[in-house]
C-alpha cells in the first residue's frame, strides 16, 4: 500500500542515465540532482548556455501533439517529459533538478520503468518543509464528441480510464482502474509502454518525425496484431499507459492530487487542459498542507471527517513514507 509523505522530498544523491530521443533519434543524457525544499522540479538543457532552464509547470506546456513539451519565455523547449514526471509523481519527489543534453528526454523503453529504477538506485530523502496536495472539492469536466474527462472529489488519488480505437484494425476497447493508495505503480502502471499503429509510424517516418521510434520503445500494432516479439506486458497495456501519461501530465501542477479521474480517450492535450481549468478555478480545489493536517483536525471539527477518511488505516494515503511499496 502507498502512503504519502507529509513532508517534501528530494533525491539522496545525483544519478544519470543515457538513451535516445524518440523523435530525433539523437543520444540524450539525463541527470537528476537533489534540490532544496520549495524549489519544485526544474529542467535544464545542458546543450545550451543561456536561458536554458524550464520550470515544470502546467502553464509552461507549449505542445501536446505527440508528447508533452515544456518551453520557457525564450523559446527553449524540452519534449517528452511526461514519463519522467510520472515516475517523479509515483516516487513523490517534490524537488529535483533535471539536466538533459538536448531538446528531448531519452525515451528508454517507452515506459517509466527506467526512471523509477534510476530514482530507486539512490533513494529519496525527506526535507524540512511541508508537502501540499491538491484536494478536489467539486467535479470538473471536459467533454467533446469522442472523448471526455472528469475529475471529482475522492478520498485517494485514482483513475478509471477507457480507450476505444473505434474498431480500428479490430482492436477491442480497453479500460483500467488504478488507485495510487492501494496499488503498486511499479507493478501495475510503470511498465506500460507508449503505443502506435505501424501504418501511422510509416507516415511519421516519411515526415521526418519519430526517427527514434522502434519496437524497442513502443508497442506497435500492424493489421490488428502486436508486432513486438515478446507481446504485451499487460493485456490492457495501452490504457495503462494512458494512466501513466496522465499521472505525469497532472504532476506538472507540482502536487499530488486527492481526487478521482474518470476519462474516455484522453491524451496529453486533454490532461493539460483539465489541469489548467482546475488551477484557474479556485472553487474546484484547495491546497492542503499535509504536515498541518492534525492541527487543523483539532481546530476545525467540520473538516475532520474528510481528514479521517483520507488517513484512516484502510485508506492510509498519507502516512510515513514507504518507498518499498512503490
Ligand atoms: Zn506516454
Amino acid at each position: 500500500m502507498h502512503s504519502v509523505c507529509p513532508k517534501q522530498t528530494t533525491l539522496k544523491a545525483p544519478v544519470s542515465i543515457k538513451g535516445i530521443g524518440v523523435h530525433s533519434a539523437l543520444s540524450a543524457t539525463l541527470e537528476l540532482f537533489p534540490l532544496a525544499a520549495n524549489m519544485g522540479i526544474i529542467f535544464e538543457r545542458t546543450d545550451l548556455k543561456n536561458n536554458n532552464q524550464i520550470i515544470a509547470n502546467i502553464t509552461n506546456v507549449v505542445d501536446t501533439s505527440f508528447s508533452t513539451t515544456l518551453g520557457n519565455s525564450h523559446g527553449v523547449t524540452l519534449s517528452t517529459v511526461e514519463h519522467l514526471m510520472a515516475a517523479l509523481s509515483a516516487c513523490q519527489i517534490s524537488n529535483v533538478l533535471v539536466k538533459v543534453s538536448g531538446p528531448e528526454m531519452p525515451i528508454m523503453d517507452g515506459s517509466a520503468t527506467a526512471f523509477v529504477d534510476l530514482i530507486n538506485t539512490v533513494g529519496i530523502v525527506e526535507q524540512n518543509a511541508p508537502r501540499k496536495i491538491i484536494r478536489i472539492l467539486k467535479p470538473l469536466e471536459i467533454k467533446e464528441e469522442r472523448r471526455w474527462v472528469r475529475l471529482e472529489p475522492a478520498d485517494t488519488f485514482s483513475f478509471k480510464l477507457s480507450v476505444d480505437f473505434g474498431g480500428r484494425e479490430g482492436l477491442q476497447p480497453e479500460d483500467h482502474v488504478y488507485d495510487f493508495s492501494t496499488e503498486s505503480f511499479t507493478t501495475d502502471i510503470s511498465q506500460a509502454r507508449s503505443f502506435g499503429f505501424y501504418e501511422d509510424a510509416q507516415k511519421l517516418y516519411a515526415a521526418g518525425l519519430a526517427k527514434g521510434s522502434s519496437l524497442d520503445n513502443a508497442v506497435v500494432i500492424k493489421e490488428g496484431a502486436v508486432m513486438n516479439e515478446d507481446g504485451l506486458r499487460y493485456e490492457n497495456e495501452m490504457v495503462r499507459h494512458k494512466i501513466l501519461d496522465a499521472m505525469g501530465d497532472f504532476y506538472l501542477t507540482g502536487s499530488l492530487i486527492q481526487g478521482r479521474c474518470v476519462g474516455f480517450n484522453i491524451g496529453h492535450e486533454f490532461n493539460n487542459r483539465l489541469m489548467r481549468n482546475l488551477l484557474a478555478d479556485k472553487t474546484t480545489y484547495e491546497l492542503v498542507d499535509l504536515a498541518k493536517r492534525p492541527a487543523e483536525e483539532k481546530e476545525v471539527p467540520k473538516k475532520a471527517e474528510a481528514i479521517v477518511a483520507f488517513t484512516s488505516p484502510s485508506k492510509s494515503f498519507f502516512q510515513p513514507l514507504s518507498t518499498t511499496a512503490l
